[in-house]
């Protein structure tokens, strides 16, 4: 293998300290029983509550010791123990006990990363209800779709965010019944309007104290939406459980332990932003950083220097605007305390792995999972060699395999069994069922949850070949989602916001290639008899798009008289993308060419 000849080498020193210091010994003695006996347990054997391992079982050890700390957006700093963590959280589970929100239901944040997003997490796991956090960067459409189709009971978010993304689409969610303001209630304007409810004044009313109730290590704990290619967005249900695999893929993967300051980038809408964002760093005891503002590259050095950071755990779209933004402002910094830095979520670029490793000192390490696995599966770590541009092997505990595709770009399985190909060759990535943070269901869909296994094996989704080493190198999807700046986007959900603009008889949407975010979304429309396709009805059609979708909006447009379709009338995405990349069009059998 032509990938295999470039490595970056460790240092012994760096072998040893490593947490996980030995990878082929670590996987031959792993075992999900022996993860799953780190963890304390509810007290009196009561079972297993993600909030417990978290936050209450270190609180009762060593509450003096931060659990967060807050760079406010005013430039603030606020330091919250364990002890007072777990106080909050207990008021916050109080409160939904209080609003009469029974166990199971489901509590929505649309939040910027604050402090009000942790106590309201893992309050609500503590309270037993199932935690769905949502991008604030989502229009009003995806906000209202995803509270729609997970019943969402109750909904923490700040007074602008509703202003923008609730109030237009409240009315048509009856299912919601509490809208909890974060935030000083005087600042908002909502202020006194019905319906809502300040959430400083309703914890300010309740008790400090909270018996978590038994929780069953199989019950829903976490709901985080994603995106296929057709249909609804899936929303992905994951149990309790999870933090067992939360705890261990922290430690082997990102090489997390109790004297570290952790710094998670990721948006808390993400679920990079729930396992690793919450709960992974409190499961270990250690000190989170919440950083409540967004990018700066001469700020996020401040950061890492000023607050001597341990572990980074980033995307390479930041990475990629650090690399843009010179060498000069690393220079200017101590990043010493720097150990570990890690990324996820879109391909790592090799370069970047080599700049940083000349650059900041240590090298990048690439890891891939995605929603529906709850948490890191494949991995570069901290003691191995990196192969840069590869994902890494995977974790302890994970069997990973590499199946043949069919004519649909999906793993074969016309005679009912999968097979796996040879190491070079593409195929999509599978992974043998059953880890602790295995997704659940797709909420109400069960037949696309079955859709998702064959013959024991979960499937990915994604196209990946394994060199002859057993690293694991991404190829891309083997459907039409989307990843911009890290962030799934399903076509379908962009073209039906379209199609609803009364001059769009027709949508199509396709990721471009984008030095700095990966692909961005670039939408085909064609028009309704009667439009014209001038530069103004381009310009309504980006921002219809913009206020209604937000972040997930098309930033490109163009009409296209003639999109592309198979004969049974389904727009061919894979094409529009060929034509507009100039890739070769591949087998053209299927198409409607009338
Ligand atoms: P999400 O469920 O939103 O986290 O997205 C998961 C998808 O992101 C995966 O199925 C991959 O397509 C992509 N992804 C995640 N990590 C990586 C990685 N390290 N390299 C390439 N693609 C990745």
């Amino acid at each position: 293998m032509t990938e295999t000849v470039d490595m970056i080498v460790k240092p012994d020193s760096v072998r040893r300290s490593a947490r996980m210091p030995d990878y082929d010994r670590a996987r031959r003695t792993f075992s999900w029983a022996a993860a799953r006996a780190e963890m304390s347990g509810l007290p009196n054997g009561r079972g297993l509550n993600i909030a417990h391992e978290a936050v209450d079982r270190h609180a009762a050890v060593r509450g003096d010791r931060t659990a967060l700390r807050v760079l406010g957006a005013d430039g603030t700093t606020t330091d919250v123990t364990y002890a007072e963590l777990r106080r909050r959280t207990n008021r916050f589970a109080n409160a939904l006990g209080a609003l009469g929100v029974a166990r199971g239901e489901r509590v929505f944040t649309l939040l910027p990363r604050v402090l009000d997003l942790y106590v309201a997490a893992l309050g609500t796991l503590k309270a037993g209800g199932v935690l769905c956090p949502l991008f604030s960067a989502f229009g009003p459409e995806p906000v209202a779709e995803r509270l729609r189709l997970g019943e969402g009971r109750v909904l923490v978010t700040t007074p602008r965010l509703h202003a923008r993304r609730v109030r237009p689409v409240r009315a048509a969610l009856p299912a919601l019944r509490h809208v909890l303001l974060a935030g000083d209630p005087a600042d908002g304007p909502d202020d006194g309007e019905e319906g809502l409810t300040s959430l400083a004044a309703l914890l300010d009313a309740v008790d400090d104290d909270f018996a978590i109730p038994p929780t069953d290590p199989e019950d829903p704990a976490l709901l985080h939406f994603t995106s296929g290619t057709t249909g609804t967005p899936k929303g992905a249900v994951h149990v309790h459980d999870a933090v067992v695999a939360h705890h261990a893929t922290a430690r082997a993967a990102l090489d997390l332990g109790p004297d570290d300051v952790f710094w998670c980038t990721a948006d808390p809408g993400w679920v990079t932003g729930t396992s690793y964002g919450i709960i992974a760093p409190l499961t270990h005891g250690a000190t989170l950083l919440v950083d409540e503002r967004e990018f700066d590259a001469e700020r996020w050095y401040d950061v890492l220097a000023g607050q001597r950071v341990t572990v980074w755990y980033t995307a390479p779209t930041a990475l990629r605007l650090l690399v843009r933004h010179g060498e000069a402002a690393v220079a200017r910094h101590d990043l010493s305390a720097l150990r570990h830095v890690a990324s996820v979520g879109e391909p790592l670029d090799a370069e970047v792995v080599r700049w940083s490793a000349e650059v900041l000192g240590v090298p990048v390490h690439d890891n891939w999972w995605q929603t529906e696995t709850g948490a890191i599966m494949i991995s570069n770590f901290a003691a191995e060699d990196i192969r840069p541009g590869s994902m890494g092997r995977p974790l302890p505990g994970i069997e990973a395999a590499v199946l043949e595709r069919g004519p649909d770009g999906r793993a074969w399985r016309a005679d009912g069994h999968v097979r796996p190909v040879r190491p070079g060759v593409d195929g999509e990535l599978a992974l043998r069922a059953g880890w602790p943070s295995m997704f659940r269901g797709y909420l109400h869909q069960e037949e696309r949850y079955a859709a998702s296994f064959a013959e024991g094996w979960y499937l990915t989704g994604d196209v990946v070949r394994r060199d002859a080493d057993g690293w694991y190198w991404f190829a891309g999807r083997a459907d039409d989602v989307i990843k911009t700046a890290g962030h799934l986007v399903g076509p379908f959900e962009v073209e039906s916001v379209l199609m609803a603009h009364p001059a769009v008889a027709e949508a199509a949407v396709i990721g471009k290639p984008d030095p700095v975010a990966g692909e961005l979304v670039k939408a085909f429309v064609t028009l309704r008899p009667g439009w014209t396709p001038d530069a103004s009805l381009h310009d309504e059609l980006l921002s219809y798009g913009r206020q209604r979708l937000g972040s997930v909006a098309p930033r490109e447009l163009a009409v296209d008289p003639h999109l592309p379709h198979t004969r049974s009338g389904k727009i061919l995405r894979r094409l529009l993308r060929a034509r507009e990349l100039g890739l070769p069009e591949g087998d053209l059998s299927t198409v409607e060419t009338s």
